[in-house]
C-alpha cells in the first residue's frame, strides 16, 4: 500500500529551496552526512506547532522521483519507507533499476570501487528509467480497473433493462 493519502492534517509546508551546504547536515531520508559543498534541499514545515527542517541529499531527492511519477507525491521522511513498501508489495513495479536504487541506497551512495559518493545524476537517471516503466504499469492497470468497471456498469444496465424494460 502506498503512503501517499495518508491523514496529514496539521501539517503546513513553508516551502522549499535547494542550498549549498556551509556545515555538515544530516539527510532526513536516508540519514546520511550531507558533507560542506554539496546541495541539498531545504524544506521547512510547521507542525504541532513546531517548525520542522527537513534536508534531503541530492540523491534521495533523486530517489524520491520515482514516488513523483508513481504515487504523484511523497512525505518527506517517508521515502524510504515508501519505496520499500511499493517493492516489496507489488512484484509488477519491480524493474532492475528500482532495484539498483535501493542498492545504493543501502550502499549510502558510496560506490564500493572508488569510496567515493556515487553521481547523484547517475541516480537520477536510473530512476527516471525506472519511473518510466512503473507509471507504464500503474497507467495500464488503472485503463484495466476503468474497463472493468465500464463492464460491469453495462451488464447491470442491461440486466435492469431485462427486467423492467428500457428506461
Ligand atoms: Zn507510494
Ligand atoms: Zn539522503
Amino acid at each position: 500500500m502506498c503512503m501517499i493519502g495518508d491523514d496529514d492534517c496539521g501539517w503546513t509546508n513553508l516551502g522549499q529551496t535547494i542550498r549549498c551546504a556551509r556545515k555538515r547536515h544530516r539527510c532526513y531520508e536516508c540519514s546520511r552526512t550531507i558533507e560542506p559543498g554539496e546541495r541539498y534541499e531545504d524544506a521547512r514545515g510547521v507542525g504541532d506547532g513546531r517548525v520542522t527542517v527537513m534536508r534531503s541529499c541530492a540523491h534521495c531527492i533523486a530517489a524520491r522521483s520515482w514516488l513523483d511519477a508513481v504515487c504523484r507525491g511523497y512525505l518527506w521522511g517517508g521515502v524510504w519507507d515508501d519505496l520499500q513498501q511499493h517493492w516489496d508489495e507489488e512484484w509488477s513495479l519491480r524493474t532492475l533499476d528500482l532495484g539498483r536504487v535501493m542498492v545504493w541506497h543501502r550502499r549510502r551512495w558510496i560506490d564500493p570501487a572508488t569510496g567515493d559518493l556515487v553521481d547523484p545524476r547517475l541516480i537520477k537517471e536510473i530512476t527516471r528509467r525506472a519511473a518510466q516503466v512503473a507509471s507504464a504499469v500503474v497507467a495500464e492497470a488503472e485503463r484495466k480497473t476503468r474497463e472493468y468497471w465500464a463492464a460491469e456498469r453495462a451488464a447491470r444496465t442491461a440486466r435492469y433493462e431485462q427486467t423492467f424494460g428500457a428506461a
